[in-house]
């Protein structure tokens, strides 16, 4: 099991950079400065014995030991250790999808139990509102849905008196945030556990285990692999108990992430801080730039002042910095007109998916919130022309022309 000990205080950057360093295995022949792939499902050792002590999880003196690559391996450990560390927790678990940590932290956190009743978010990612609907009310889990980002989130808590709460750092499409801080205090009052679904903030931005959250999970698919080529998720804890039972639900389930993707979820991290910082200021040039575009009718950033959470997410995100994602609502406001930007657009990608090092564009009526009605949708605030963007690490003024072109 993944434990953060005994580490020199490196900060955040440095540590990411250099994640992983200690599970490589030494060797007289030359010492590999990154930890190979360990393809090996299995493991060998050298007695019985020895055998026996790895099945715990180490050796005789306390050193990892592998046994079976769907219990653990090298690679996600690595992984597991870096993401642990980077987010404050005592220990993390990889998973093979987004979706697949968010489902074992669900259960982790208590719904495995029938008659438990979460309060989540009504803003969430709609796969996440799918599980909980398909997969846990089936089983007699009470789900209730509510506004946690606007809504008095403290008394929502306090009156449904949930086992678990489960809340986004930021919304999709629209941006919002949550009080992280008065939604933790309310939670524990009432003895819930709480889950944030950070992805859209990762470490760099925001830490939840340091306002009070008991579990943090992430599509490392995003910000944290990065590069768009492999699929993988990550639940953290902060609590040594919810680790444990988070590694027995990947070890049942099979929901391991594999040695290769652990390798490049590692290899993405070394550079998150960087695309964080270009992602941030690249978004907030672009948010600028529209808000004054003849052809936008509005523009949602948290990095603008007029935001309705500027002062929030000043407050809870590090660096004067707001995140690469933003939304913006076309002057008009038709399917028709909103397909013709996006088939002018040359550089923004519209791929289904965030945090890229391609800037990618998305339309929340086609996609995300496809299977709402017109009017669910403007219930909600999201209009026919509204697109979202994931800014990408490109040059700032080939986004900006790209973007000015397929408006015009
Ligand atoms: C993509 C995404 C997920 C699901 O992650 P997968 O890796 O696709 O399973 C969960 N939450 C958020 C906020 C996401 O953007």
């Amino acid at each position: 099991m993944t434990q953060h000990d005994a580490v020199p205080s490196w900060k955040r950057e440095t540590s990411l950079v250099h994640g992983g360093r200690d599970t490589r295995l030494t060797d007289a022949t030359g010492t590999p400065t990154i930890c190979p792939i360990y393809a090996s499902t299995t493991y060998l050792h050298e007695s019985a014995e020895a055998l026996d002590s790895a099945f715990s999880g180490s050796t005789s003196t306390g050193e990892p030991a592998f046994v079976y690559a769907r219990q653990a391996n090298p690679n996600g450990e690595a992984l597991e250790d870096t993401v642990a560390r980077a987010e404050g927790g005592v220990g993390a678990v990889a998973f093979g999808s987004g979706m697949a940590a968010i489902h074992a932290a669900l259960l982790a956190a208590g719904l495995a139990v029938p008659g438990t009743k979460i309060v989540a978010s009504q803003d969430i990612y709609g796969p996440t509102t799918g599980l909980l609907r398909k997969v846990f009310e089936p089983v007699g889990v009470e789900v209730v849905m509510a506004d946690l980002c606007c809504g008095d989130a403290a008394a929502i808590i306090h009156k449904e008196q949930p086992d678990v709460v489960f809340v986004e750092t930021i919304s999709n499409p629209l941006v919002k945030l949550v009080d992280l801080e008065s939604i933790s205090a309310a939670a524990h009052e009432v003895g819930a556990v709480t889950i944030v679904d950070s992805t859209f903030t990762t470490p760099y931005l925001v830490r939840p285990i340091e306002h009070g959250f008991d579990l943090v999970v992430h599509s490392a698919t995003k910000y944290m692999s990065g590069h768009g080529d492999s699929t993988g998720g990550i639940t953290i804890s902060a609590k040594n108990t919810l680790v444990a039972q988070l590694r027995v639900y990947s070890m049942l389930l099979g929901a391991i992430l594999s040695p290769f993707e652990s390798h490049l979820m590692l290899r993405g991290l070394r550079t998150l801080s960087l695309r964080m910082e270009r992602h941030c200021s690249n978004a907030l040039q672009v948010a600028r730039f529209l808000r004054k575009h003849e052809a936008v009718e509005h523009v949602y950033y948290p990095g603008l002042t007029d935001h309705p959470q500027h002062a929030l997410a000043t407050r809870l995100l590090d660096h004067e910095q707001y995140g690469g994602l933003l939304s913006f609502d076309l002057k008009e406001q038709t399917r028709e007109s909103t397909f013709r930007f996006i088939d002018k657009l040359r550089l923004c990608l519209p791929a289904t998916t965030l945090g890229d090092v391609f800037s990618l564009v998305s339309y929340p009526a086609m996609s995300s919130h496809r299977t709402l009605t017109q009017v669910e949708r403007q219930q909600i605030g999201i209009t026919e022309g509204c697109v979202r963007l994931s800014v990408g690490i490109e040059h700032i003024e080939d986004i900006l022309q790209d973007l000015d072109q397929a408006l015009r």
